[in-house]
């Protein structure tokens, strides 16, 4: 069965106060050795039982990826090729900070195979840059976005932030309205969350922030979707938006509980064939000192249950905009969904679920309150 990749490169120049990734403020980083445990884990997955088939999709995530010069990128790709056949619609992601690129940067990314960019602007005020840590400015992440729509890149994302103090909802539509003329193919707008031990949550806490109220923060929901569907782009995921054809295929075979292999420090893998999740070793430096004496870093395994697999299914099913098709549910699980999940009668009953052909998905109120809906088939 094929499958998808996810790499972890851990190092980012500064750690922005409200990230809880698996990320490390560095000046210099052991880029060669990190490149050369990587390549040594692929090694070692390529030999095992999990890992047949082709690749479908490639993720360069961390940490700040573009950080690492694109020879290395290619090295890991060269390593992939090697023991496996990529599909020939793979797409090939790499997250990058634009204050860390330029056209010809970008242009070395595409040559070592790349072909989807994923911009971590998070907004072009100048307010919220500074607010939020981020080590660029509104002029920096538009030409960034220029540069690589100039080094060739037709598939370029733009994460988005809202819900963040002292933003206004006209602010917040300004950024979304340079994002669409930006000629972006795809926006990812998250909302701001305070995650436990990031310096955000410790200052909102000490009552630092005025965290922004809900009526805000859902007219901030709604000018989002207002302002991306009349440009022509397709919610797709919760939080996601694409043109046509553009929607992540990496992302999307997360909700679809496909099979991935995850590479790299603290990365997590999910083989559905042997019903097994685990992840790496979470430091950077443990995690090439466990490649370099054994060839893995796996730790944390976790052995799921087939009632827990059914769960993963619909509830990151239920994140896509059109929701889970009950006869995959059947085919994969050979038990009907109506007899695994009875109760979703009521919330069909209460409006959170409605039925769009043969598939289940949220509506407009479910997605409002969707964690609660996840909740009841864990
Ligand atoms: S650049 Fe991204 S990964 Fe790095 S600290 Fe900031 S938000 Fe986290």
């Amino acid at each position: 069965m094929s499958f998808s990749l996810y790499v972890h490169i851990p190092y980012c120049d500064s750690k922005c106060p409200y990230c809880d990734f698996n990320s490390h403020a560095a000046r210099r980083w052991p880029e060669q050795r990190y490149v050369a445990a990587l390549r040594r884990e692929l090694a070692v997955a390529a030999d095992g039982s999990h890992w047949g088939g082709m690749v479908r999709t490639i993720f360069f995530g961390g940490g700040t990826p573009s950080l690492f010069d694109p020879a290395s990128i290619a090295g890991v790709l060269e390593e992939v090729r090697r023991h496996w056949q990529l599909a020939p619609t793979v797409e090939i992601t790499l997250e990058a900070n634009p204050g860390t690129v330029d056209e010809g940067r970008l242009r070395g990314f595409a040559a070592a195979g790349i072909n989807r960019l994923s911009f971590g602007v998070q907004s072009f005020q100048p307010k919220i840059l500074t607010l939020l840590g981020r080590i660029h400015d509104g002029p920096t992440a538009i030409r960034a976005v220029g540069d690589g729509q100039r080094a060739g890149f037709d598939n370029i994302n733009v994460d988005l932030m809202f819900a963040v103090p002292g933003q206004s909802v006209e602010a917040w539509r300004a950024d979304l309205r340079q994002a669409i003329d930006l000629g972006t193919a795809h926006v990812s707008a998250y909302n701001l969350t305070f995650e436990e031990g990031t310096a955000f949550h410790a200052m909102r806490r000490r009552g630092e922030f005025e965290p922004l109220g809900e009526d805000v923060e859902i007219a901030m929901y709604e000018a989002t979707e207002d302002a991306l569907t009349t440009a022509g782009f397709l919610r797709y995921e919760i939080s996601n938006y694409a043109l046509p054809g553009r929607a992540c295929q990496h992302n999307l075979s997360y909700w679809r509980a496909l099979p991935y292999l995850g590479i790299g420090a603290g990365a997590h893998s999910f083989s559905a064939a042997s019903m097994r999740r685990w992840s790496n070793q979470l430091g950077p430096e443990a995690y090439m000192h466990a490649v370099e004496a054994s060839g893995g870093a796996a730790v944390g395994q976790e052995i799921l249950t087939a009632r827990q697999l059914q769960g993963e299914f619909v509830f990151l099913g239920l994140r896509c905009c059109e929701g889970i098709e009950v006869s995959e549910f059947s085919d994969r699980f050979g038990v009907d969904f109506a007899v695994a999940f009875p109760h979703y009668r009521d919330l069909r009953k209460a409006g959170l679920l409605e039925q769009r052909g043969a598939n289940w998905r949220l509506t407009e109120r479910g997605r409002m309150v969707s964690n609660e809906v996840f909740a009841t088939f864990v």
